[in-house]
């Protein structure tokens, strides 16, 4: 009996060597969520599947599959976007390691997320474009966070409910995921001291349009300390850093 064929505009997350010539390509699909699949002959002929088969390259995907969470057998894969903004540049090219990084480590295989797979495409592009590349990272962060049901609380105090405008001195607890007023946070464990401005600035960032979102710009403390805030909070969520972020880690020092 053949296989049934599904047609899908797919990312390609990451991919391993497998026997003389093939790739097992790890997608994050518009329409099945994460897929596996064989691309046979990919290593030896690179002309068969047109380099499409590049972390976070936009192609459209033609799979077929025996039933739902087989591997799939990839029959062919044309690229929509292959950023070539993002890949010129070593900077850029690292933080779109990371969000589709995050992507993989968010998402479940065979399930759908039709608005994570919008978030990454619109933020490659914001990424491919514009020169705001930390802040991309930051907001990407934020949006895929909320997406996954694990949104940050920046808006008032997760133990008393003081407000943000009433709150001077705030702390991020990354345990309870949200932020505490100085009397409830004051020595707390796993606390990280964050100034109100910055808290406000992520707010904005939750709520404006993507295609706005370039006009927030991030002061150096705003940088350092929405940074720290991610990095611990996705540590806690995950139980273990992301190995592309210590990548980036190493990037930065260097520039
Ligand atoms: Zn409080």
């Amino acid at each position: 009996m053949k296989r049934p064929s599904f047609k899908t505009q797919a990312f390609v997350l990451r991919f391993i060597n497998y026997g003389e010539s093939d790739l097992i390509v790890t997608f994050f699909t518009r329409e099945f969520g994460k897929l596996r699949g064989i691309a046979k002959g990919a290593r030896r002929s690179r002309k068969r599947f047109s380099n499409a088969i590049e972390p976070f390259s936009h192609s459209i995907l033609l799979f077929s599959r025996r039933g739902e969470g087989g591997l799939a057998i990839i029959e062919s894969c044309d690229v929509i976007n292959h950023y070539p903004g993002i890949r010129s540049d070593l900077e850029k090219t690292m933080t779109a390691s990371y969000m589709i990084d995050l992507v993989d480590h968010f998402t479940a295989e065979g399930k759908k997320s039709a608005g994570i797979f919008q978030l990454l495409d619109d933020f490659l592009k914001l990424l491919e474009m514009g020169n705001s590349v930390e802040e991309t990272a930051r907001f990407f962060e934020l949006r895929l966070l909320r997406l996954s049901g694990y949104e940050p609380v920046f808006e008032r105090c997760v133990i008393c409910n003081t407000p943000l405008s009433e709150i001077n001195t705030a702390f991020f607890d990354t345990t309870k995921g949200g932020i505490k007023c100085l009397p409830c946070g004051r020595g707390g464990q796993n606390c990280i001291p964050v100034s109100t401005g910055t808290l406000k600035i992520l707010l904005m960032g939750k709520q404006i349009e993507t295609n706005r979102i370039h006009r927030l710009v991030l002061s150096e403390t705003a940088l350092k300390e929405s940074r720290d805030i991610f990095r611990h909070f996705i540590r806690h969520i995950l139980g273990r850093e992301p190995k592309s972020l210590r990548v980036l880690d190493e990037i930065r020092k260097m520039i």
